[in-house]
């Protein structure tokens, strides 16, 4: 964990928060745990912008997104922190506006570039707990590797048509997601079919998951892969195993 001041709840905080507080074994102190949280967010798009937004909405502190490139119109079915006026401009430029209109207080580092080796371990850095929301295998992979580094919990979200698929990683007490992909999944698509209320879906599960997992709620999915299919709302957990020799995580 990064070192920050502790700030206290206040009560404008309390009037905002108090429905979530009410939920059992959250209250106050879950609460105040957010508000000191720093989650990094990498690729602002149909599920990464929504995990940002609902993560604005519970009142965690500080998030630090990042993804390049300006909004382009076939975004705009499924990137809703995006706006049709905002089509050719920088997606980092309009994000942290549209997210301090929903929380004021939010404190937003915006970063106009992907992640890559160079600015991997400044990122990562920065936050408490990083959600992977970028549809490039490769930087999943890249991310995987520096959470299991520095030792950071990773929510890791993934979609593909109307299906939707999670993991949440806790170096040292989980498997990594390279014990499941050692290597890049031949048949995955950097461009691929899917609706904006799949992306929104899987964002919603992956700030639920952040926040459990900062807030020590609930049972996160620990060594666990949930899928989902909305063709026919099937939903499924299945354990994932750790590879003893896995490259990232294993005993080398
Ligand atoms: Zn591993």
């Amino acid at each position: 964990m990064t070192t920050r001041p502790d700030k206290p709840l206040t009560d404008a905080d309390r009037a905002i928060y108090e429905w979530q507080m009410w939920v059992s074994s959250f209250g106050e102190e879950g609460q105040r745990r957010l508000k000191n949280a720093s989650v990094f967010i990498s690729r602002v798009g149909g599920v990464g912008g929504m995990v940002a937004y609902e993560l604005a909405a519970a009142g965690v502190g500080r998030l630090v997104l990042a993804h390049a490139g300006n909004v382009r119109p076939d975004d705009l079915n499924r990137q809703l922190l995006m706006t049709h006026d905002w089509i050719g401009r920088p997606r980092m430029d309009l994000a942290p506006r549209r997210l301090r209109e929903l929380n004021p207080s939010l404190d937003v580092l915006p970063v106009p570039e992907n992640v890559t080796e160079a600015n991997i371990e400044r990122l990562v850095g920065e936050a408490d707990l990083v959600v992977n929301c970028a549809p490039v295998f490769s930087e999943r992979l890249l991310m995987n590797r520096e959470v299991v580094r520095q030792g950071k919990p990773l929510v890791d979200c993934a979609m593909y048509e109307l299906e939707g698929q999670l993991t949440t990683v806790v170096p040292g007490r989980t498997p990594c997601l390279a014990c499941l992909y050692p290597s890049e999944p031949p048949t995955w698509q950097r461009r691929f079919p899917v609706f904006g209320a799949v992306a929104g879906m899987v964002g919603c599960l992956g700030a639920m998951e952040a926040i459990k997992v900062l807030a020590g709620l609930g049972e996160p999915l620990l060594g666990q892969m949930l899928t989902f299919d909305l063709r026919d709302m099937t939903f499924r957990k299945a354990a994932i195993r750790r590879r003893p020799d896995c490259a990232v995580c294993g005993q080398h």
